[in-house]
């Protein structure tokens, strides 16, 4: 049986995150309605404005369905605006989200230095070789929870996390061409 991962495609890097996965082998749906979400077996939540995000999560009658998908099970990977839906804190901040990860999240929170940046990190989880990692207006997590695993810290701030079938990355893996973070979350964190 075929794997099928839906990417939300409402704003943002949808397609981008198609190249990696189709590269692994699954193939994609884009999500903009909940029927989309019937027979996917893990959902990408793609960066974009958080605000806006989520905004049109609500216009298309998509953050229930989704949220009720996540508590019953669903595999999610969300990366930087994803990362902050995925959230059940994000600081000064009351706009609608998912409200599922046991994390708090800051947003830009990098300071207007370094508004876009990228580095080469370290990430045990990936292997040896340091992952590249693209950070555009980028949150990070302030705190997790004890059911949280850090996968990457990088100057005291957590950038990726995973809790259960959860997976959170503050910077863009769907902009580089090393597919390993999106190899880890279909083989590791949905399997
Ligand atoms: N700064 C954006 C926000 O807080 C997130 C940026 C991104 O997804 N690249 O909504």
């Amino acid at each position: 049986m075929t794997v099928k991962i839906g990417i939300l495609a409402l704003q943002g890097a949808a397609r981008e995150h198609r190249q990696p996965l189709q590269h692994l082998g699954v193939s994609t749906v884009d999500v903009l309605d909940p029927r989309d979400l019937d027979g996917i077996d893990a959902l990408v939540l793609p960066g974009g404005e958080n605000t806006t995000l989520g905004k049109l999560l609500e216009k298309y009658r998509l953050l229930e369905p989704i949220a009720d998908a996540g508590r019953r099970g669903l595999p999610l990977f969300g990366t930087c605006a994803g990362m902050i839906l995925m959230a059940k804190h994000v600081n000064k901040s009351q706009q609608p989200r998912l409200g599922l990860m046991d994390i708090r999240v800051e947003r830009n929170a990098f300071g207007r230095q370094q508004h876009s940046f990228e580095a080469d990190l370290p990430v045990p989880a990936l292997g040896a070789r340091p992952f590249h990692a693209i950070f555009i207006c980028a949150p990070y997590i302030e705190e997790a929870g004890d059911g949280v695993t850090p996968l990457l810290r990088h100057e005291g701030k957590i950038l990726l996390a995973r809790q259960g079938y959860f997976l959170a990355a503050a910077f863009h893996p769907e902009l580089t061409d090393d597919a390993r973070l999106h190899d880890y979350f279909l083989c590791e964190v949905a399997r």
